[in-house]
């Protein structure tokens, strides 16, 4: 299906249900419908066809999101800017795209003689309040309608491990994000008629914009957040009856710090899905304990047009249930492979690279024909770059990244498993495990620590700490503390970062 059809469904058999909140603004699914139409019909006037990429660089806005169904019903691809890059990046990411159009957010208003004579392809550059007057002013006129296959969406990935890449997606990707799920027909797969969504996480990545489309595709209202702040997701909760959100585990941390979270009332949030980074275990059974819902993991990429791997909440048993460290299993319709160095499929139980395959897969990162080849195969594999392994039952535990895997005296580390386990010690507010050039061991395994507030952090019992729960290959040779730990906008550790000071001049191996 394509979002003409999504959209047209919904105008028809909800015309005055909700569609899109924000702060006083609501359009229902005959308003977006209209809307959507009408900007088809705007970026048709101004000269824009199929394959044409247009450009938000903004906070989350309801504008965004009709804009992006808008180009996607016409097959002109949306390209959302991460706000938080440097100016340097959005010139790189605009030029990238050949975009001839670029749309800014309100609070971006300033940028405009920042970017001038920077953008070489862009013709016009159209503020937030000036897009809705132009909409408000176009007649809806006949448009060529995107096909399955047609690209609409591209994301640049987080760049956690190297530069960003633009993940170019289609209809059929976007669909698939829904029908793997739909195809459970489980109560939390349903996404029923009375359920709210809500938009917290920055829609440049998967785990915002791919939310937005789920609410579309079951014709619930999505609540757009400019920028998830914890107070902003408790009102949301609270005033406007969300039901279902998706955070990464660094939001659910902050949210939990918060004095006010005692207080909220959560009676209404039925779901949290959370992912897009490690979740360490005490964080999961401090945050079921507080929020009380019913907690869904779900693992996947932005390549992969999100998530492919879904942890259910029957498996979210907070007494020590050892599937709780699981990313859960492979939704319909999704192939999952562990492959070894030399590209055979390891055991039950045997480590090794995730690849996967499904409809969800991207088409290819625009312009970088080389990284597509390295990324996809051509049986049709993704590639993931993380490692892990399937138990017995199917379940998929996520390693890490393989690039970030420690080889200490010839045993594998995965730092997200140290990570986990120091995550509980009293006066640890952060961690993040590196391997650090050791003479005797290759790499020994370092872990840096964030101390709580009015706390300072002990060497010797972080380690002591850290001995009773792993293997003692496994456990830090050596604790560092630092202020904070360097996040990317999406709130991942940037491993590569805190690494580089302790690899100066040197280089570091990996498969
Ligand atoms: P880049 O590809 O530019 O280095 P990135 O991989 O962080 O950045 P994304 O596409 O946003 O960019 O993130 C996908 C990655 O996030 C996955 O490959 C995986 O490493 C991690 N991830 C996603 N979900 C989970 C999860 N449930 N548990 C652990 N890690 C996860
Ligand atoms: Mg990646």
């Amino acid at each position: 299906l394509t979002f003409d059809e999504f959209l047209r469904h919904w105008s028809v058999e909800k015309p005055n249900g909700p569609a899109l909140l924000q702060e006083d603004r609501m359009q229902s699914y005959a308003d977006l419908e209209e809307m959507t139409a009408r900007i088809a019909s705007y970026l048709h006037a101004s000269g824009l066809k199929k394959g044409d990429r247009i450009v938000w660089i903004g906070k989350n806005s309801d504008l965004y999101f009709s804009l992006f169904y808008g180009a996607a019903r016409a097959g002109i691809v949306m390209v959302p800017i991460g706000w938080r890059l440097a100016p340097a990046e959005w010139v790189y990411i605009v030029n990238d795209t050949q975009a001839k159009l670029l749309f800014i957010g309100a609070e971006f208003e300033n940028i405009r003689t920042e970017l001038t004579g920077q953008l070489p392809y862009v013709e016009k550059i159209i503020g937030e309040n000036e897009a809705r007057q132009h909409i408000a002013k176009t007649e809806r006129t006949a448009f060529d309608a995107s096909g399955p296959d047609d690209a609409v969406l591209q994301l640049y990935t987080s760049g956690t491990t190297g530069n960003p890449k633009g993940a170019v997606l289609s209809n059929r990707n976007l669909f698939a994000l829904r029908k793997h799920s739909s195809e459970l027909d489980l109560a939390y797969t349903r996404w029923d008629e009375n359920e709210v969504v809500l938009v917290a996480m920055p829609c440049a990545h998967i785990g915002g914009t791919g939310l937005g489309i789920m609410a579309v595709a079951s014709g619930l209202p999505a609540l757009v957040l400019a920028e998830f702040t914890p107070d902003g997701v408790f009102d949301a909760i609270e005033k406007n009856g969300v039901t279902r959100l998706f955070v990464v585990p660094a939001a659910l941390h902050i949210m939990l710090q918060q004095p006010r979270c005692k207080n909220v009332d959560f009676s209404k949030l039925k779901y949290i899905l959370y992912g897009a980074a490690p979740m360490p275990l005490e964080l999961l059974r401090q945050s079921i304990t507080m929020f009380g819902a019913e907690f869904i993991q779900v693992y996947g990429m932005t390549e992969t047009t999100g998530s492919i791997v879904m942890l259910p909440p029957e498996d979210h048993d907070p007494n020590g249930n050892l599937r709780m460290r699981s990313a859960g299993k492979p939704l319909p319709g999704v192939e999952i492979r562990i492959v070894g160095e030399n590209g055979e499929d390891m055991s039950v139980g045997d480590v090794g690279e995730i690849w996967t395959r499904s409809s969800n897969n991207m088409i290819g990162y625009w312009n970088l024909a080389e990284a597509t080849d390295k990324t996809m195969t051509e049986g049709g594999w993704i590639k993931t770059g993380d490692a892990g392994y399937l138990d017995e039952d199917g379940y998929l535990f996520i390693h890490d990244r393989v690039k970030d895997m420690i080889i200490s005296g010839g045993e594998n580390v995965y730092p997200a498993e140290v990570e986990s386990a120091i995550f509980g010690h009293p006066d640890v507010l952060e961690v993040a495990v590196i391997g650090v050039p050791d003479e005797k061991w290759g790499e020994a395994v370092k872990a840096v620590c964030v101390p709580k507030p009015g706390a300072s952090i002990d060497p010797d019992t972080v380690i002591a700490w850290a001995r009773e729960r792993i293997a003692g290959f496994k456990v830090p040779r050596s604790i560092d503390t630092i202020a904070a730990l360097p996040r990317n906008a999406s709130g991942k550790i940037l491993r590569k970062d805190l690494r580089a000071p302790y690899w100066q001049g040197r280089d570091r191996q990996v498969n």
